[in-house]
C-alpha cells in the first residue's frame, strides 16, 4: 500500500482520552508476543508505547517494522500503559529488509559496564539508538543543553559559533588534526581559546560556546574521545579566579536542578542518580589536595604538579565525606602544567587556574588569562611556540585588552558524570575515537 501520508494519525500519548473510540496510531514495532490464538504487539512513537492486541492468524509484522494500524481503544489495567488498540487494519509502512543483529528493545536496561558489548551497540548505532536507553541519554543531552543556554543568557552572555579549520593550536603543537586546505595545510580546531578571548576583548564581554573540539591523542580510555562537544565561556573583568569558580558552580547546580525537575522518567530509565552538592563545592590549592590524597605535604623544592586519576577518585570521596558534595574545585596549578595564556600567581611559580573534578573525573579546567602582550610574548618564547603563527591574536592584546579569563567545560564528561555512565562513549550520539571514524 502507498503511503496516504498522516493526517489521520494521533500520538500514542492522546489515546487516553478517547477510549471506547478507533484510532489510528503510526509508529515501530518493538515487541511481538504471539500467543497462540492473539498475539501482542507493541508499538512506540515519539511520545510514547502502546499494546495493540491482534488475531494471530493474520499475517504479523516483523520486529522494528514501521506501521499504521487502527483499532479500537480500550481501557486494560494489565497492559503495559493501561490501554491497548484491538487491530482492526494494519498497513506495514517499511520492514526491515536485513537481519537485524540485535534487538533494540533488549538493551532497554541501565548503562553498566558489564552490559551489552560497546563495540556492538556502536557498530550499529542507528539500532542502539531505538532503545528507551539510549534515547533517554539523547533527551537528556537535549534537556542539558537548554540549561547552560539558558544560564548563559541570564546573565549576560552572547552565544558565539568560530571557525574550527585554524591556522595553528593553542593547548599544545601535538594533537591536532591536520586538513588539506587547498595548497596549504589547516588544522582541526583544539578549541576555541583564541577566538573566544578575542571575543571577551571586544565590548561584548562576556561570550559562550557550545562547538566540537578536535584532539587528535592517541588515548584509549574511558575518558576520552577524539572529538568532544566544549562549552567554552570567556568573559572581561572577572573578580578575580573565585569569580570564574562562583559562575562555574553555580552553572553545575542550575544544570542538576533543571534536569532533576524536567528528567525524572528518564533518569529512572538509566536507574541512576544526579550527584549531590549540598551547598558550597569546596575549592582547594592543589597542594592542599595533594596532601589529602597521598598524606605527604608537597613543599618549595618539589611542589604538587598535577593529580593522577586514582587522586582525583579520592579527593571526590574527601570532598562528599566532609563536604556532602560529589564535586570540588582544585586550583593554583603549576606554570609547567598550564598553557602560555594562563595568569601567574604573585608565587610565580602557580597559575591562576582551576579544574572541577565531578565524581571522580576532571569536567573542566579554566583560568585568568593573560592581557599584557610582552608577558605573552615571553611566555610563547618560553615553551617555544611559533610568534609568527599568533601574530593576528596578539594584536588583539597590542591594542589594548582588559583583564578576562573562562573555562571549557567537556560536555560528553559532564554527561557520563551526570548520569554515571561507565564509559564515554554513551554520552556521544557517534563517538569519534582512534579507531572509530564510523558510524
Ligand atoms: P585530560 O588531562 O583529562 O586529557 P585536558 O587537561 O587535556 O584533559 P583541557 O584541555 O583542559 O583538558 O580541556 C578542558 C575540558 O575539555 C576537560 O576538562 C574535558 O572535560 C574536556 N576534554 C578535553 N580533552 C578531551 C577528550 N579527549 N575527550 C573528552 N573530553 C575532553
Amino acid at each position: 500500500m502507498k503511503w496516504q501520508g498522516d493526517k489521520d494519525r494521533i500520538l500514542i500519548k492522546d489515546l487516553k482520552s478517547i477510549i471506547d473510540s478507533s484510532a489510528t496510531i503510526r509508529g515501530r514495532v518493538t515487541e511481538i508476543r504471539d500467543l497462540g490464538g492473539i498475539s501482542f504487539i507493541i508499538v512506540v512513537d515519539r511520545s510514547g508505547l502502546c499494546q495493540l492486541v491482534i488475531d494471530s492468524r493474520q499475517k504479523l509484522p516483523v520486529l522494528q517494522s514501521i506501521v499504521a494500524c487502527t483499532g479500537r481503544i480500550t481501557a486494560n489495567e494489565k497492559a503495559p500503559t493501561g490501554i491497548e488498540m484491538y487491530v482492526e487494519d494494519l498497513e506495514v509502512v517499511s520492514s526491515p529488509e536485513k537481519e537485524l543483529p540485535f534487538n533494540p528493545a533488549r538493551l532497554n536496561t541501565p548503562i553498566r559496564s558489564d552490559g551489552p558489548n560497546i563495540e556492538t551497540l556502536f557498530n550499529y548505532r542507528g539500532l542502539s539508538l531505538r532503545s528507551a536507553t539510549h534515547q533517554s541519554i539523547v533527551k537528556l543531552t537535549s534537556e542539558l543543553l537548554r540549561a547552560i543556554d539558558d544560564f548563559f543568557r541570564s546573565r549576560d552572555f552572547v552565544e558565539i559559533k568560530t571557525s574550527k579549520i585554524v591556522g595553528g593550536g593553542t593547548e599544545g603543537g601535538s594533537g591536532l588534526f591536520e586538513v588539506k586546505y587547498f595548497e596549504r595545510v589547516a588544522y582541526l580546531a583544539q578549541s576555541p581559546q583564541l577566538y573566544k578571548q578575542t571575543l571577551a576583548a571586544t565590548p561584548l564581554e562576556r561570550v559562550f560556546e557550545i562547538g566540537p573540539a578536535f584532539r587528535a591523542e592517541k588515548h584509549a580510555t574511558i575518558r576520552h574521545i577524539n572529538e568532544f562537544t566544549s562549552i567554552d565561556v570567556e568573559m572581561a573583568f572577572p573578580q578575580g579566579m573565585d569569580e570564574l569558580m562562583d559562575i562555574q558552580e553555580d552553572l553545575i547546580k542550575h544544570c542538576i536542578a533543571h534536569l532533576s525537575s524536567t528528567c525524572q522518567d528518564t533518569i529512572g530509565i538509566l536507574e541512576t542518580e544526579l550527584p549531590k552538592i549540598d551547598g558550597d563545592i569546596p575549592r582547594l590549592d592543589l597542594d592542599q589536595a595533594k596532601e589529602i590524597v597521598t598524606g605527604v605535604k608537597p613543599t618549595r623544592s618539589k611542589p604538587a604538579q598535577d593529580l593522577t586519576p586514582e587522586e582525583e577518585h579520592k579527593i571526590c570521596q574527601w570532598a562528599l565525606q566532609h563536604h556532602n558534595s560529589e564535586a570540588v574545585f582544585v586550583h593554583s596549578f603549576p606554570v609547567s602544567k598550564r598553557p602560555f595564556y594562563t595568569m601567574r600567581q604573585e608565587n610565580p611559580r602557580k597559575t591562576q587556574s582551576f579544574d572541577l573534578i565531578l565524581r571522580g573525573l576532571e569536567i573542566s579546567s579554566g583560568s585568568i588569562r593573560v592581557h599584557d602582550p610582552k608577558l605573552l610574548k615571553a611566555n610563547l618564547e618560553k615553551q617555544g611556540l611559533n610568534i609568527e603563527s599568533l601574530s593576528s591574536y596578539l594584536e588583539v592584546f597590542q591594542f589594548a585588552c582588559p583583564p578576562h579569563g573562562g573555562f571549557g567545560i567537556g560536555l560528553e564528561r559532564l554527561l557520563q558524570k551526570l548520569l554515571n555512565l561507565p564509559n564515554i562513549r554513551y554520552a556521544c550520539l557517534f563517538p569519534r575515537d582512534r579507531n572509530r571514524i564510523e558510524p
